[in-house]
């Protein structure tokens, strides 16, 4: 059998613990035996990352927007414990972090559907895309504990020295105060990342802030994203058959608890971190839960929104056997796969994907799957497997 050739490499990011394990396992015995695999390999596992300085993050980040898709594994971010663990010259930063901010991405998490795991909200039908901004707002803010009587006010100091002030209260006693902020630019990105992705996916896009209450910093989130969409998305969005929805916080939230889903959900930084969790959850489990970043220019790194699984490669490490689930990796090299057969015109490598994905799907409606998922199902799993053998499983049907 001649093997799915490609033309462009894609960005592969290998990483830690037992997700380093089930990636090489998914590539043998997934994609290589029917795709002639590209790939640019970089080697994000922690002991390489404290070898190179970090580099290494650094040189995979620019090779991702050289080459326009990556693939990355779960990474170690490391805390104290793990300086000790590695013996670390540093605590180094989060791979993802360093990443997203290379790239001035945005992440959207989105959930793969089975029919044998019940969303815990019944009219929940399709998938529910939770888009993040990842900048500003009360997640770099100044506080004060208020002492007692006193005025508080909002200052800003012009580069000209021009001075705005605003009172926001006169204390008659304790409080609190806090500042916040955004910038343009990351709101203008924020908007692009999220067009461009809704695009992408061809599903409806809704956003919503507080704009009624908050009539400049929230207006201004409203007003940025129109003008993108007017200027660069409107009429890509008619021609894709897919509409871009506002409305205020409240009436989202309400209106997300009584649909069906299929839309792409933009949400301002706090909201998309307390609503990614509520709509994960309702999911099922988060080895069930896929991630893509996305750059306002267009560039896509995919990944699983789950960590190394620690606890698991503890146990693969002395022998035990683990249940560990890997449908969220698949769908990492599925979605780069997709995305660089789209981009290179590669109809085969883009089939293979969707028939990686079916195999992957079938596998689990058919009874087959890990503990994580048999804790789940209706009907109950006919089968509860470990790591490799879900991928067995898979490659069974791969082959028939
Ligand atoms: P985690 O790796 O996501 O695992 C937390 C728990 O969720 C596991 O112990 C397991 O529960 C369950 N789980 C997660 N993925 C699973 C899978 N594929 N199959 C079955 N069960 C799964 O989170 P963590 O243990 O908090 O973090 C471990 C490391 O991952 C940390 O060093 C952290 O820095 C890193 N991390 C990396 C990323 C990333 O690179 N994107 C994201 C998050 C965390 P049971 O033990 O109950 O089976
Ligand atoms: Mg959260």
């Amino acid at each position: 059998m001649t093997k799915i050739a490609m033309k462009t490499p894609i960005v592969e990011m290998d990483g830690d613990e037992m997700t380093r394990v089930l990636w090489a396992w998914v590539k043998d015995k997934l994609i290589t035996p029917y795709v002639d695999l590209k790939t640019e390999y970089y080697d994000l596992g922690l002991k390489h990352r404290d070898d190179t300085d970090d580099q290494v993050t650094l040189d995979a980040a620019e090779a991702n927007r050289r080459l326009g898709v990556g693939v990355k594994c779960a990474t170690i971010t490391p805390n104290q414990d793990r300086v000790k663990e590695y013996t670390l010259k540093q605590q180094w930063k989060s791979p993802n972090g360093t990443i997203r901010a290379a790239l001035d991405g945005t992440v959207f998490r989105k959930p793969i559907l089975v029919p044998n795991i019940t969303p815990s909200v019944a009219s929940w039908k399709k998938p529910i895309i939770v888009g993040r901004h990842a900048y500003g707002d009360v997640y770099k803010n100044a506080e004060i504990a208020v002492p007692g009587p006193g005025t508080g006010e909002l200052v800003f100091t012009g580069a000209d020295g021009t001075v705005k002030r605003v009172l926001i209260q006169e204390f008659k006693g304790p409080g609190i105060l806090q500042g916040i902020h955004n910038t343009e630019q990351s709101i203008r990105s924020f908007a692009k990342s999220c067009f461009t992705y809704a695009l992408d996916e061809k599903v409806d896009m809704w956003f919503a802030t507080k704009d009624t209450i908050s009539k400049i910093y929230d207006q201004t989130f409203k007003l940025l994203f129109e003008d993108e969409f007017a200027k660069g998305y409107r009429e890509k969005f008619k021609a894709a058959g897919i509409e871009y929805f506002y409305t205020l916080i409240d009436d989202v939230v309400a209106r997300v608890m009584k649909g069906e889903g299929g839309m792409l959900w933009a949400c301002k930084n706090y909201d998309g971190d307390v609503m990614s969790d509520m709509v994960a959850s309702a999911f099922g489990s988060l080895a069930m839960m896929t991630s893509v970043l996305v750059s306002p220019d267009g560039v896509f790194e995919y990944e699983a929104a789950h960590g190394t699984v620690q606890k698991h490669y503890y146990k693969h490490l002395k022998g035990e056997k683990t249940s560990s689930n890997s449908m969220a990796l698949i769908f990492a090299w599925t979605g780069a796969m997709r995305k660089r057969g789209e981009l290179d015109h590669l109809p085969a490598l883009m089939a293979f994907a969707d028939r990686l994905e079916k195999a992957s799907l079938d596998t689990i409606a058919g009874g087959v799957m890990t503990g994580d998922l048999a804790r789940l199902a209706t009907p109950p799993a006919k089968q509860v497997v470990g790591s490799e053998e879900f991928l067995d499983a898979i490659a069974e049907r791969l082959r028939g």
